[in-house]
């Protein structure tokens, strides 16, 4: 049986039926934030980050003890996490099928931080149409050491090559070490084509800047370049999702930016869960961010 979750207009505050246990709890044990840090500022941020992070299948990574401790990346339900994180059915490659999950509103984000969640990443399709993505990614991600300038000016020309075959795109810092180029789109073609695009893209930069640019995985590859991960783009892959928290030193977000905003940027991670007023005050210039009525065109 497959959910068919309804719409809900997202609730903006958990209702109060979500507990959020061992608030002084230290998840960030370098910068000092706490559990119920990370709680409030789940619940502050989700009306920004619900309309990303609602109704598509997430995965979580959850650190229970805290980020310097054990974490895992979890995308199925252990059954513990429950009514308010949904599950959904879908199909495997090997015929079989998996419940993955799903949050509708403030109150499945904060179920999940209940459970040791801090990161949250999501498919690139919905959960009412899983075989339809309706972003693509590409995730910049710079060989050890290479400045962030270059990375900046990379996701720069990459938006330049998008616009130049009709594609509108917007950048997102990671809260790591990358920046990410999304691009929205209209869900309609399947993934096989969604890939398809992805990588002929990245191939078609990496064949043409050798020298800045790699397609694939490899560290051997990267020296010095930047991998152009468009393996995102894969059924079943997840990217970090925007206002997501990242288990990382100092307790970063993934923030969308405006490409004006990119060229000032100093690294990656300018934000964490301490600047939710700020991120809130943003969300006024950024609105339309991430949303856009577009189909692939043919390359
Ligand atoms: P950065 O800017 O530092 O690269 P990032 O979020 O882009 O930050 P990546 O390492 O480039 O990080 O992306 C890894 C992606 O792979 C994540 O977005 C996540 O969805 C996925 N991922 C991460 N950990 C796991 C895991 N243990 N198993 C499967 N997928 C994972
Ligand atoms: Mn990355
Ligand atoms: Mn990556």
């Amino acid at each position: 049986k497959t959910v068919k979750p309804e719409k809900p207009a997202p609730a903006p505050f958990p209702d109060g039926s979500i507990k959020i246990s061992n608030r002084e709890r230290v998840i960030f044990p370098d910068s000092g934030q706490t559990k119920g840090d990370l709680a409030d500022y789940y619940a502050l941020v989700a009306p920004l980050m619900l309309p990303f992070a609602a109704n598509r299948p997430i995965s979580l990574v959850r650190c229970p003890q805290g980020r310097a401790k054990q974490c895992f990346f979890q995308r199925h339900d252990s059954g513990a996490l429950g009514d308010a994180v949904r599950r959904i059915l879908i199909r495997e490659k090997n015929g079989g099928s998996e419940d993955y999950i799903y949050v509708e509103d403030a109150d499945g984000l904060f179920a999940c931080v209940q459970m040791g969640t801090i990161e949250f990443h999501g498919w690139a399709s919905r959960a009412d149409a899983v075989e339809k993505p309706d972003r693509m990614i590409f995730d910049l991600d710079p060989d050890e050491g290479l400045d962030f300038d270059i990375v900046k000016q990379a996701a720069a020309d990459i938006r330049d090559h998008l616009t130049d075959i009709g594609v509108v795109s917007l950048a997102m810092l990671s809260g790591g070490k990358g920046v990410h180029v999304v691009v929205p789109l209209t869900p309609g073609h399947d993934w096989d084509m969604h890939k398809d695009f992805a990588s002929r893209f990245a191939q078609a930069l990496s064949a043409a800047e050798p020298e800045r640019f790699t397609a694939t995985m490899s560290k051997a590859k990267r020296k010095d370049r930047i991998f152009i991960d468009w393996l995102r783009n894969q059924r079943g892959s997840t990217a970090i999702l925007p206002y997501s928290a990242r288990a990382r030193p100092g307790a970063p977000v993934a923030v969308p930016i405006e490409w004006s905003e990119l060229a000032a940027m100093k690294n990656a991670h300018p934000f964490s869960i301490d600047d939710v007023e700020a991120l809130l005050k943003r969300a006024t210039k950024l609105k339309g961010w991430g949303f856009a009525a577009q189909s692939l065109p043919e390359i």
